[in-house]
C-alpha cells in the first residue's frame, strides 16, 4: 500500500497483524526486524507529520547525543558519516530518515494520527487501536514504542501563564523567535540546559541561569571525525565495528559503578576527581565553584558531558541564580528571597514526562483492566516489554529499561529480537496470543527493586525523575545491556501463557 492510500484508510477501520505506535528508534526498528522476520501486515501510526520521535522534536540549540553516535545507531545499520564522536541532533534524525528509506517503511507509516485508546476483545482476539482524528485499527499484536522522552515537563510554578515574554520548552524550540541582545531565563541544569546554554550564552544579552540542583559534569572527549577517516569506515567496515566495540565496551564497564556503587569507591572517587577537575579549569571564582559543586554522588542523576558548559557560566553576561524559583510574574521569575528578575524571554529546560509511560494512551486489556490505573503507582512489566493482562502487547523503551550509562538502542534492539521470539514461538504452536504470567512478572519486578536499591540512583543522595513519588525506581535497567540482551535473547516459554 502507497503512503496516500494508508492516509485514506485511516477513516475506515482497517485490520493488520500488527499496529506499530510511533515512529522513532524503537517503532523503526521493531518494523525493520519485523520485516526481515517475514511479518509484512503492520502499520506504525505516528502522531506527527515526520518521522524520528525526540530527535524529530528536539531542535534546541546544541541539541546533540551523550552516547557515541557509533554507539548511538542500530548494529545493523552502521553509519560511516557521523562528522563527530557525539552527533548533533540533526544528524541523527537524517539517520533516522535515511533508514526509514533503506528498509522501504515509508509506506507503512501513516502520519498525523494520535493513537488515544488500544482495547483487547479477548473472544476475537484482537487489538481494537483508536486515534483521535478518528481512525480505527484491529490488529492481533500491538507494540508500543512512544519513548519517555516524548512529552515535555513544564513546571508546576505559579504564574507561569502571566508571563507576557515569549516562553518555551526546549522539546519545543520556537525557531522563529531571535534571542540575540534578549534577556533570557532558562529554568533547569540538566542534560537539555547545559548544551543550550554555551549554544545560547555569546548571542544573548543576559542569561540568567536558575539552578535548583547542580549536576555532575565531566569533560567531554570528543573528535571530528576527518573525511579520512569516514572514507576508512565506509570502505572498511571492520574499522566501525572495531570503534563501536570499543565505546561499548567503556560504557558497559563504567555501569558497575553505578549500580554497585558501594563496592566500587575507586570507580567513584574517579568520577568526581574528574568532574571536579573540570569545574577547575574552568571556573576562577570559589564562590560559583562551590555552587555548582553537586553534594550527591557522581551518577545519581545522570551523569552529564561538556567541555563548554562551565566556561558559559564563567561569562559576564551569565548569572548562576540558586535561588529558588517561587512564582512567575508578568515580567519574570521571581526567587524565595523576594527577588524579581525581568527578562525578555524564559526557556524551560525541565525536562519529560517520564514517569507518565503511557503519555495519555488509554490501554484496556483482558476483563476490563485498565493499565494506567495499574501503572499509576506501579509501572511494572516483564524485562520492560510485556505486561500481564494485557496479551499481545509489547512496549518498547517499558518500565525499567533506561541506562545510566549506555545506549538505549541496545535495549531496543534487545527487547525488539525477544518480541520476534515470541511472535515466532506463537506461530509454531499455533497459538493466538501470549500473555506474560502473573508470577513470573512478579518475582522479576521484586528481583529487578533489590537490586536497584543497592544503585547510586536509588541511594546515591539525590532525587531525579528516575525515581517515583513511592521512592521506587521504575525507570532503569539495574545491570548490565550484555545482561539485558543474554535475558531477552530468547522467550523462555516457560515465562508466558500461550493462548490457542
Ligand atoms: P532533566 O534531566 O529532567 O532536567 C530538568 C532540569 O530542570 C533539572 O535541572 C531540574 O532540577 C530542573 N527543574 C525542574 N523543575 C524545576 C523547577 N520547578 N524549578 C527549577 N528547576 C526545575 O531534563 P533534560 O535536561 O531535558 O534531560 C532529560 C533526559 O533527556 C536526560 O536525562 C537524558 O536521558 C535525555 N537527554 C539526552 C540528551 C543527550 O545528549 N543524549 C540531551 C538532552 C536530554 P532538579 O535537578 O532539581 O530536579
Amino acid at each position: 500500500m502507497d503512503t496516500a492510500s494508508a492516509q485514506a484508510s485511516t477513516q475506515a477501520t482497517r485490520r493488520v497483524r500488527i499496529v506499530i505506535i510511533g515512529s522513532g528508534f524503537s517503532g523503526l526498528c521493531a518494523a525493520i526486524k519485523l520485516k526481515e522476520s517475514g511479518e509484512h501486515d503492520f502499520v506504525i501510526v505516528e502522531r506527527a507529520a515526520a518521522l524520528g520521535g525526540t530527535w524529530r522534536d528536539n531542535t534546541y540549540p546544541g541539541c546533540a547525543c551523550d552516547v557515541p553516535a557509533h554507539l548511538y545507531s542500530y548494529s545493523f545499520q552502521l553509519n560511516p558519516a557521523w562528522s563527530h564522536t557525539y552527533a548533533p541532533g540533526s544528524e541523527i534524525w537524517a539517520y533516522l530518515e535515511h533508514c526509514a528509506d533503506t528498509y522501504a517503511l515509508r509506506r507503512h507509516i501513516v502520519f498525523q494520527q494520535t493513537v488515544t485508546a488500544a482495547k483487547f476483545d479477548a473472544d476475537a482476539c484482537r487489538w481494537r487501536v483508536e486515534t483521535k482524528e478518528g481512525a480505527t485499527y484491529e490488529a492481533q499484536f500491538v507494540i508500543v514504542g512512544i519513548g519517555g522522552l516524548s512529552n515535555a515537563s513544564w513546571p508546576k510554578i505559579d504564574g507561569v501563564s502571566t508571563f507576557s515574554g515569549v516562553q518555551f520548552h526546549t522539546a519545543e524550540w520556537n525557531h522563529s523567535v531571535s534571542l540575540a541582545d534578549k534577556r533570557v531565563a532558562v529554568i533547569g541544569t540538566g542534560a537539555s540546559a547545559i548544551q543550550v546554554v554555551p549554544a545560547i550564552a555569546p548571542i544573548v544579552k543576559k542569561l540568567l541561569l536558575f539552578q535548583r540542583t547542580p549536576p555532575w559534569v565531566l569533560p567531554r572527549i570528543e573528535r571530528r571525525y576527518s573525511e579520512g577517516r569516514k572514507w576508512l569506515f565506509a570502505h572498511y567496515p571492520a574499522t566501525m565495528r572495531l570503534l563501536r566495540g570499543f565505546f561499548y565496551r567503556m560504557q558497559e564497564g563504567v555501569t558497575p559503578w553505578l549500580t554497585q556503587f558501594r563496592d566500587h569507591p575507586r570507580g567513584q572517587r574517579f568520577i568526581e576527581r574528574m568532574a571536579r577537575h573540570n569545574i577547575e579549569r574552568s571556573i576562577k571564582d570559589p564562590a560559583l565553584r562551590e555552587r555548582v559543586t553537586p553534594r550527591y554522588a557522581p551518577g545519581c542523576k545522570r551523569l552529564l558531558l561538556s567541555n563548554d558548559y562551565y566556561p558559559a557560566l564563567a561569562r559576564d553576561n551569565v548569572t548562576l541564580v540558586s535561588d529558588a524559583i517561587t512564582r512567575i510574574t508578568p515580567s519574570g521569575p521571581v526567587t524565595a528571597s523576594g527577588e524579581t528578575y525581568d527578562v525578555d524571554v524564559i526557556v524551560y529546560a525541565t525536562g519529560f514526562a517520564v514517569s507518565e509511560y503511557l503519555h495519555g494512551l488509554h490501554v484496556t486489556g483482558l476483563g476490563g483492566r485498565e493499565l494506567s490505573h495499574e501503572w499509576q503507582h506501579k509501572p511494572e512489566a516483564y524485562l520492560g516489554t510485556l505486561t500481564s493482562g494485557f496479551p499481545n502487547l509489547f512496549f518498547l523503551t517499558g518500565p525499567n529499561t533506561g541506562l545510566g550509562t549506555n545506549s538505549v538502542v541496545v535495549i531496543i534492539e534487545a527487547q525488539v529480537a525477544l518480541i520476534v521470539d515470541c511472535l515466532r514461538q506463537l506461530s509454531a504452536r499455533g497459538a493466538r496470543s501470549i500473555e506474560v504470567i502473573a508470577e513470573v512478572q512478579r518475582r522479576y519486578n521484586e528481583e529487578l527493586q533489590s537490586r536497584l536499591s543497592r544503585t547510586v540512583w536509588n541511594s546515591g543522595g539525590c532525587r531525579s525523575w528516575y525515581l517515583a513519588e513511592n521512592g521506587h525506581n521504575y525507570t532503569l535497567w539495574p545491570g548490565t545491556t550484555r545482561e539485558f540482551r543474554a535475558r531477552t535473547q530468547q522467550a523462555n516459554p516457560d515465562d508466558y501463557r500461550f493462548t490457542n
